[in-house]
């Protein structure tokens, strides 16, 4: 499934063939449109596609283009649509000082405008923004208080004012120039956006991708740029599509999420498994409680799956460059299914990598790395601190103070007999990086520091 979160399928471009326009989509994946008003007329018009066709839903706004022209009986007849019930976002709204259509004391007057509706409707604001950045987020940070959500779409800007949207908690997406040869600043600005916070866009019957360009955009041309993206973020084509599906029903509430968490689950060509939610530290960066979502994939278990649940779900493991013990939670926890699962993995020739906290010595009481000789290729150990009160701090074991130095000695341990071992920290402030590679050089590991909230 995907969306496609602005389009604008109301406009006389699709007079003659929408239906055909839709069936395009559906045959290329794109299961939801959120049609995008642009004018009251186009508001109304937009209302009136979602209430005619399942798959599309209604965003109402007026564009800053025609921002001199709202009456406030136009603006009454469009908040009075907001009550329809496949009205979803409220735009697009914006400032556009590059074509000027509208004086900028309008546009910014009827920008506010919406963004106390959107506020006030509980709803997210698809934001128009062209050469406009200084005020669109004065204004954007005058109601970041409150429910304010939306995404800036057809994305132009800078990196550092990229990172200014994220900062206000909003979405970016990026349409067909993405694509183009000359696009390598988008393209730069693009990889700087956390795929988290990534929506797919065509903004047809604008802005076609390669090779299409200079002809009529729509929807299914989406699978032009989701490879694009792809490449962008280093990821594969179904994660872009799943976490950008997932992504837009977070902010639009359409689309179907996962309800379950998944035992097994790919990203890029990896194969990654999930035993546990349990945990032996209760690291404050940790989302598993509350948020157990990694690239798009629930990750929070009903119950721990036995080793033969686990083997099911892998199914045929042929196709992946390696499989991974990770999800969210320690997977020594479960080191007899950890086992049984390696071995079965082992008889089908795979390499296979173990994420731990290091912790498995303490959990089970023994010297566990000996059980994993022959089975794990790859150990990832999280060190996470230089100190042990540091590490207490940080990631609250419940072994308390004895953790640390299980810790290392795991590690010295793991370096005897699993052929790769890397320690990782993650980058939250307050942590000595380098004396954490210093620890890593005198154990005579691999060392990596990973982003606070990238997770997968
Ligand atoms: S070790 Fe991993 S799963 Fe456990 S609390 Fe820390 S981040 Fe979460």
């Amino acid at each position: 499934m995907i969306i496609d979160t602005h389009a604008h399928l109301d406009f006389p471009d699709y007079k003659s063939d929408l239906e055909s326009v839709l069936s395009r989509a559906k045959e290329a994946g794109v299961d939801y449109i959120i049609n995008v008003g642009t004018s009251l007329a186009s508001s109304e018009k937009s209302v009136a596609l979602a209430n005619r066709f399942h798959d599309i839903y209604a965003s109402i706004g007026i564009h800053p283009h025609d921002a001199s022209k709202v009456s406030e009986q136009d603006w009454q007849t469009l908040e009075s649509m907001i009550n329809e019930p496949k009205v979803i976002a409220i735009g697009e709204t914006g400032l556009d000082y590059y074509r000027n259509r509208s004086p900028h004391e309008d546009q910014q007057r009827i920008f506010h405008k919406h963004l106390t509706l959107a506020k006030t409707h509980n709803l997210p604001v698809i934001i128009h923004c062209r050469d406009a950045s200084d005020d669109c987020l004065k204004i954007l940070d005058e109601h970041k208080n409150g429910a304010l959500a939306g995404v800036v779409h057809c994305f132009s800007g800078t990196r550092e004012i990229a990172e200014k949207c994220i900062d206000l908690g909003l979405y970016l997406s990026f349409a067909g120039p993405i694509t183009f040869s000359t696009a390598d600043n988008l393209r730069e600005v693009a990889k700087s956006v956390p795929v988290e916070r990534l929506l797919l866009e065509t903004d047809c019957p604008f802005l076609s991708p390669q090779p299409k360009r200079g002809e009529r955009n729509e929807p299914a041309y989406l699978s032009f740029i989701i490879p694009v993206l792809a490449d962008i973020y280093g990821l594969s084509i179904q994660d872009i599509k799943r976490i950008t599906t997932f992504n837009a029903y977070k902010l639009f509430g359409i689309g179907e999420p996962e309800h379950e968490g998944k035992i097994a689950y790919a990203i890029r060509n990896s194969l990654y498994i999930n035993l546990t939610n349990r945990c032996s530290n209760v690291c404050v960066f940790c989302m598993r409680e509350t948020y157990p979502i990694v690239k798009g994939h629930h990750l929070g278990l009903n119950k721990e799956p036995t080793a033969e649940e686990v083997i099911d779900a892998i199914g045929d493991p042929a196709g992946y460059d390696e499989v991974v013990f990770c999800g969210y939670g320690e997977p020594t926890e479960r080191l007899d299914v950890l086992i049984a699962v390696a071995q079965f993995l082992k008889s089908k020739g795979k390499r296979i990598r173990l994420d731990t906290n290091g912790h498995g010595d303490l959990i089970n009481g023994r010297s566990i790395i000996p059980e994993l000789k022959g089975l794990i290729d790859t150990i990832c150990i999280s060190l996470n601190a230089e100190t042990a009160e540091k590490y207490e701090d940080i990631c609250k074991p419940v072994f308390g103070k004895r953790t640390y130095i299980a810790l290392i000695q795991f590690i010295k341990d793991a370096k005897q007999v699993i052929p790769h071992v890397q320690v990782s920290l993650v980058d939250i402030p307050g942590v000595d990086v380098e004396k954490c590679e210093r620890i890593a050089r005198e154990l005579g590991v691999d060392f990596r520091v990973r982003k606070y909230n990238v997770l997968g």
